[in-house]
């Protein structure tokens, strides 16, 4: 099923502007996409995935987007062709938003963090391993999710799906989810400001395409915009992988609490590599409130965190990682205690 492992030729467009890109891909009506960094889309290229190959290449990694704005009453704008690498060792992002910065860290490998960006990490496709080969999956043009049916360890999700139920891979989107992100969108009409969650909604038919974003054809990520920290909280990170020198997450989990005392007084609790968005653990979120953080609490809010799961027993079966996303939950509250 998969190529010859050539990147296929094609037409490579380089905008001086963010206005001209998106005139370019709507000139080009769906055959022409972004290229950021580059290490996803040209990597699933070289693997000839069918739906996801264009025609043309929108090079845009020359425009006057790779920045870090911080301000403590504005929060922290990122610009969508900044590196992993610039947010891995940002000190605004290191003492405001330690999630995001931990979470950051733990994106690939080095290189990959310094190719790779903060926009193309939120709009990677899934790295499920049917559409990685160009099997004819819902995203690819066909009408099945093979992970369903066959090897489904690690890149579907443990809490159900409808037609596609490959995970959404990225790790700094989980933490933008428990921050309560941003983004700004430009399309041919201007900009529209978005929550992250309506960009991710882990399944979206789009340009008549089974996709895990919302963008269209013809619309870009221009920056990532976080609101300040709430007063009195604290920020934390836990991910699980295969391998630990790189690896995308089994299961992990973002946490923002707010105390007062010792009592947490707002939770934001958000897991990630287990669903095909990151997944908010409202129950936990609910159960954390009013409570201060001891080993039975946490314990308690790791069982609640996956509440709902229905991990899957065709194929394989995945549902051993419903505990690893126990204990991502466990291991990253008790860093916060
Ligand atoms: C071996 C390997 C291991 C990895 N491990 C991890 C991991 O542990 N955790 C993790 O989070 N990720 C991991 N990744 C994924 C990696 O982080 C992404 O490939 C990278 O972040 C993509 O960024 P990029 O700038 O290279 O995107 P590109 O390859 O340029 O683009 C990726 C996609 O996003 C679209 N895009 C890019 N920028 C924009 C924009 N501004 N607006 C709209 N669409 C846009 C492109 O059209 C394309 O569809 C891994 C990748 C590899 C190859």
């Amino acid at each position: 099923m998969s190529s010859n492992n050539e990147v296929p030729k094609f037409g490579l467009l380089v905008p001086s502007t963010t206005e001209q890109a998106v005139s370019l891909l709507t000139q080009y009506g769906g055959q022409a996409k972004i290229m950021s960094g580059g290490t996803d889309l040209l990597y699933t290229m070289k693997n000839g995935v069918k739906y996801k190959t264009p025609e043309y290449v929108v090079d845009i990694s020359g425009l006057p987007l790779n920045y870090i704005n911080y301000d403590a009453t504005d929060g922290l704008r990122i610009g969508a062709t900044t590196p992993i690498a610039s947010i891995a060792s940002d000190p605004n992002i290191a003492q405001y938003y330690p999630v995001l910065n931990q979470a950051a860290n733990t994106v690939a490998a080095p290189q990959l963090r310094n190719q790779g960006t903060a926009a193309g990490d939120v709009i990677q496709d899934t790295w499920c391993w049917y559409l990685r080969n160009n099997y004819p999956c819902w995203q690819n043009g066909g009408n099945v999710c093979f992970g369903v049916l066959g090897d489904n360890r690690y890149y579907q999700s443990i809490f159900g799906g409808r037609l596609t139920y490959a995970v959404n891979p990225g790790d700094t989107p989980v933490a933008y989810f428990a921050l309560n992100a941003d983004v700004a969108v430009q399309g041919p009409g201007g900009t529209t400001n978005m929550p992250i969650s309506q960009l991710l909604p882990g399944e979206a038919i789009v340009d008549g395409k089974v996709k895990e974003n919302s963008l269209q054809h013809n619309e870009m990520v221009t920056e990532i915009h976080v609101p300040p920290p709430p007063a009195n909280s604290k920020s934390s990170w836990y991910k699980v992988r295969a391998r630990q020198s790189f690896d995308f997450a089994l299961a992990s989990a973002a946490v923002v609490l707010t105390f007062n005392g010792s009592t947490i007084s707002h939770a934001s609790l958000v897991l990630g590599g287990v669903d095909v968005a990151p997944h908010r653990a409202t129950a936990a979120e609910s159960y954390l409130v009013g409570q201060s953080l001891t080993p039975s609490t946490i314990q308690e809010a790791a069982v609640k965190a996956v509440e709902g799961a229905a991990p899957l027993t065709t194929g394989t079966g995945n549902s051993f990682r419903v505990f690893l996303t126990q204990g991502a939950v466990t291991k990253a509250l008790t860093l916060l205690s």
